[in-house]
């Protein structure tokens, strides 16, 4: 008999092909049959007329490696839709880790996870030291996605050079010593290697992440050994001055794939993002894989400038970066270190995440009731009012405030004509959503329900089954997750059900149930109706259903 049997639904099977209405019947975790009308014999049955049945959402960027030891249900992306998630991005891992490198990892990660050492040494259950341990303690512990997981860079770095892997290149016989545990971990099952090279990506005191040290020697040592046995994806979010032809070297050598990121439309440099995809075109016309990893969200941050993410790349934030409180006040508040951040904020740059588009900073909550008129407001406003420079106004404000003023800005990613041409790129993956990293500054982990509702609905910039593949079967082709990202008879039961007239991501807000409650930021699914993995139902119309079994697989096998 059949667990479940949904009728009558408009059914997207995530090849791209033009939906049909049907029935789809799950037996034992997977999708036993698939007809015009099935007989109605299952133990559940849904009548699904006028919703829209899709294969689960695959985020291919997340950072859920340290959040998953304490949450299997990796909240919020099973809620929004999400059925499988790929781990370890960036290179920003937990695992290999030696009981003595487990205070620093933690360190590296607080900057780069929006979370506190404080909730990730409460939240991290560290039950092993190499990555195959790693994957072990996740099988035990379960989880409700399916998951694969990288080997990040920066976590083998730090096995081999310890203390070093932050601050110089390694040696010819350390590069081996990483070669031979990248091979370790891809034999154990990681999906691919991942790193950074970022000038964005720093560690607590704005130390470099240490997958920024490395040579291009070593990056191409350690993508050749992942390649060795046939397998992986190699995952980059590369610097401004990583080229693309670097890359694509890489890819030859390797004969592996090669994910890009971080591509994001940046209003100063308008032409940067197109001239990447460019080459990464040229690449594969000359027989490499390259996918460039786009965004459809607009990259907006909500900071303090007790930690202001946006601008710590700058050089001339180095200061500010390692000092707190009243110390971190005195930086702030100094005219040389202003007129630092001034004049490199003047200069023009390949890559800044944040670039001086005062309006595009708002006030979103003061700390004291007597600036609550500033409340919802530009800097650029403010400072046009008070005959005053915008740097100075919000800086002048943050220091005032005891830097509990919370700001946005919109950073990159808004300009929704040059965004939409990025989405439809032959040879870009929609992704970047970061879930799992950067909680208090944003959270994009709806991007799916983004892409279907605002993208394809609202602004017909995409047509629906051209969407649902490019959330499903492009992910599971790219990495060869075996049987999933379509709906087929045989192939893993992980669906999403929705209402295409109202799918979407509803208002941020702010949450407070991290380890010792902090905050984080989440959002809400629209018009989704139900969400299964292998088969179980772990959300609903009403969101995550929080005593659902733990169903997700931990694939460690991916076709080459
Ligand atoms: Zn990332």
């Amino acid at each position: 008999m059949d667990d479940l049997l949904i009728r009558n639904a408009t059914l997207l099977d995530g090849s791209g092909a033009e939906p049909v209405v049907g029935d789809l019947a799950v037996r034992a975790g997977r999708i036993h049959s698939i007809g015009a009308s099935l007989p109605v014999t299952a133990r559940r049955v849904i009548d699904a007329e006028g919703l829209a049945l899709m294969p689960g959402i695959i985020d291919s960027h997340t950072h859920f490696d340290a959040q998953i030891t304490w949450d299997p249900y990796v909240r919020p992306s099973p809620a929004l839709g999400v059925t499988t998630a790929v781990i370890g991005n960036c290179g920003f891992t937990i695992a290999p880790c030696r009981p003595q490198d487990r205070e620093q990892t933690m360190r590296n990660l607080t900057q780069v996870e929006g979370m506190s050492l404080e909730v990730l040494r409460q939240g991290i259950r560290w039950g092993f030291e190499t990555f195959a341990e790693y994957l072990a303690q996740l099988r035990a512990g379960g989880s409700a996605v399916n998951l694969a997981a990288y080997v990040g860079h920066s976590s083998v770095r730090t096995w081999v050079l310890g203390d070093d892997a932050s601050k110089r290149e390694a040696t010819a016989d350390e590069i081996s010593q990483m070669a031979a545990i990248v091979r370790e971990a891809m034999a154990a099952g990681a999906v691919g290697l991942a790193s950074s090279t970022s000038p964005a990506h720093n560690g607590e005191g704005g130390v470099p992440m240490p997958s920024r040290l490395a040579s291009d020697a070593e990056h191409l040592a350690l993508v050749q050994a992942m390649g060795q046995a046939g397998g992986g994806v190699y995952m980059v979010t590369k610097g401004g001055q990583m080229p693309v032809a670097l890359l694509e070297d890489m890819s030859a050598r390797s004969g592996r794939p090669v994910m890009i990121a971080a591509l994001l439309h940046n209003p100063m440099n308008p032409q940067a993002v197109f001239k990447d995809l460019d080459a990464i075109t040229a690449a594969n016309q000359r027989g490499r894989t390259l996918i460039g990893q786009v965004s459809c969200c607009p990259l907006t941050l909500d900071f303090t400038l007790a930690s202001p993410y946006p601008v710590e790349g700058l050089v001339s934030w180095k200061p500010a970066l390692g000092v707190h409180g009243e110390a971190l006040k005195a930086v702030l508040a100094d005219t040389a270190f202003r007129n630092a951040v001034r004049a490199e904020l003047a200069a023009p740059a390949v890559f800044r995440l944040f670039n001086a588009e005062w309006d595009k900073v708002h006030v979103v909550e003061v700390a004291e009731a007597r600036h609550r008129s500033l409340e919802q407001r530009s800097i650029a406003e403010i400072a046009a009012a008070r005959g005053h420079d915008p740097l100075d106004v919000m800086l002048d404000l943050a220091v005032a405030e005891d830097l509990r003023t919370t700001f946005v800005a919109q950073l990159l990613n808004s300009d929704e004509a040059a965004v939409g041409k990025m989405l439809n790129h032959p040879h870009s993956i929609v992704s970047l959503s970061d879930a799992g990293a950067h909680l208090t500054f944003f959270s994009d982990a709806g991007f799916g329900l983004h892409l279907l509702g605002h993208w394809v609905r609202e602004r017909g910039a995409m047509r629906l089954p051209e969407a649902v593949r490019r959330l499903t079967s492009q992910s599971a082709l790219l990495f060869g997750m075996p049987r999933r990202g379509l709906l087929r008879e045989g192939y893993a039961a992980d669906l999403l059900l929705f209402d295409p007239a109202t799918v979407g991501r509803g208002p941020k807000r702010r949450v407070h149930d991290l380890p010792g409650g902090a905050p984080r930021l989440t959002t809400d699914a629209l018009g989704v109706h139900g969400v299964w993995v292998n088969g179980t139902q772990v959300a609903d119309g009403n969101g995550l259903l929080g005593n659902a079994p733990l169903a997700g697989e931990l694939m460690t096998r991916f076709a080459a």
